[in-house]
């Protein structure tokens, strides 16, 4: 079906950073397939667990036992600020439906009538009718009303509004902690203190949707570590499987122990191949968290001369003056890739394993684009 507008290429081959088409050229990828191709495309380490495992066992289903898939959740426990439980999925909008889902059976098994879930305008959640319902732009949900009951929405960074939005029956309050989607924005500290501060005096759960800013994008394991939030619910998926389909939602022990027996399921959810390949990813990953901050840093210095620059670790927007889906195009033509969210807002999401030579290589290339030469 017609939901994309495709870029007229199609690559054969990855290889680290970079990229390669039927012709053989070469394309430096500062996207990685959304923020998903965490350490580099055909990474040797993933290649060897996946194929390793795929000549083992694929799949069982949820109905029998999972040492790979148990492994998993204690890594990702141990990251965690508090012992965490894990539900794995298979993308970002099932990490968080089932943050939403949860989020409203603890609050029945305790008895108190919430229900409500508070977002924040310019959010992106996905594109299921719980986290479509979750998303605070317009655009997204046009032609698809009636969405959920029982969400609410508030100015993202402002931290008094939000407070007004809150009613007798909100359940939680669901962020990010850059808006990715919504064009790279930052929370700004003093709103999420404020926003973690209201959850623990009225009782809410705080939700984070790390799906794109989790596993290292920002330079920590958990973008909230910046802030150093202790969060009920966090979501991931993007970068966790490195390219492999895999999500997960976290919840502390207290407030995932509301899903009991046949509450929530999924199919495919947290299969051998997935949780061999999110070990690894997860491993390799915690290697490499200073660098991510370091490399971070210096895209975002040398990107400063072209526009507002935002963001955190390798999770960087520069902000132009005009529409820059035509620079978009401009750069796959000289062998960048990058992409172009909230009209105006170029997006960085360089594998996590970019050096700065490739950032240099890069900026080569949007100086010949950007100032036309
Ligand atoms: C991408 C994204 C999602 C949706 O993930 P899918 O895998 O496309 O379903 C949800 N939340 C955030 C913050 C995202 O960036």
């Amino acid at each position: 079906m017609e939901t994309y507008k495709r870029l007229g290429v199609e690559f054969v081959k990855g290889e680290g950073v970079y990229l390669y088409d039927r012709e053989g050229r070469r394309y430096l990828d500062f996207i990685s397939g959304i923020g998903v191709v965490s350490l580099g495309h055909c990474n040797r380490v993933l290649v060897e667990a996946l194929t390793e495992q795929a000549k083992r066992l694929w799949h069982t289903s949820n109905l029998y036992e999972n040492s790979l898939q148990e492994e998993l959740a204690r890594r990702l426990s141990e990251k965690f600020w508090t012992k965490a439980k894990v539900f794995f999925t298979n993308s970002g909008t099932e990490s968080v439906e089932c943050a939403i889902k949860l989020t409203r059976k603890f609050f029945y098994e305790i008895g108190e009538k919430r229900y409500r879930i508070l977002a924040f305008k310019n959010s992106f959640h996905g594109r299921t009718f719980g986290s479509l319902s979750a998303t605070g732009q317009e655009k997204f949900k046009r032609g698809f009303r009636p969405t959920l009951k029982g969400f609410d929405f508030a100015p993202f960074n402002d931290k008094d509004a939000f407070k007004r939005k809150i009613k007798r029956e909100t359940a939680g309050i669901l962020l990010e902690v850059v808006q990715g989607e919504g064009g790279v924005i930052p929370a700004r500290e003093e709103f999420l203190k404020e926003v973690e501060r209201v959850c623990k005096e009225e009782g809410l759960l705080l939700i984070v949707d790390e799906v794109q800013t989790g596993v290292g994008r920002t330079g920590k394991f958990f973008a909230y570590e910046h802030f150093n939030l202790k969060p009920d619910i966090v979501t991931l998926a993007k970068g966790l499987g490195g390219g492999f389909p895999v999500g997960a939602c976290l919840a502390r022990e207290e407030v995932a122990k509301a899903f009991k027996i046949s509450d929530h399921g999924s199919t495919f959810g947290g299969n051998f191949l997935a949780c061999k390949v999110a070990l690894k990813v997860v491993e390799e990953v915690e290697k490499i968290l200073k660098e991510v901050s370091e490399v971070g840093e210096y895209l975002k210095e040398r990107l400063r001369p072209y526009g507002k620059v935002r963001g955190l670790g390798l999770m960087v927007g520069l902000e132009l003056r005009e529409d820059c889906s035509k620079v978009v195009e401009r750069l796959l033509r000289e062998g960048v890739l990058v992409n172009c969210t909230a009209k105006r807002v170029l997006r960085f999401l360089p594998p996590l394993i970019v050096k700065r030579e490739h950032v240099d290589e890069m900026i080569k290339v949007l100086d010949r684009v950007l100032r036309g030469g």
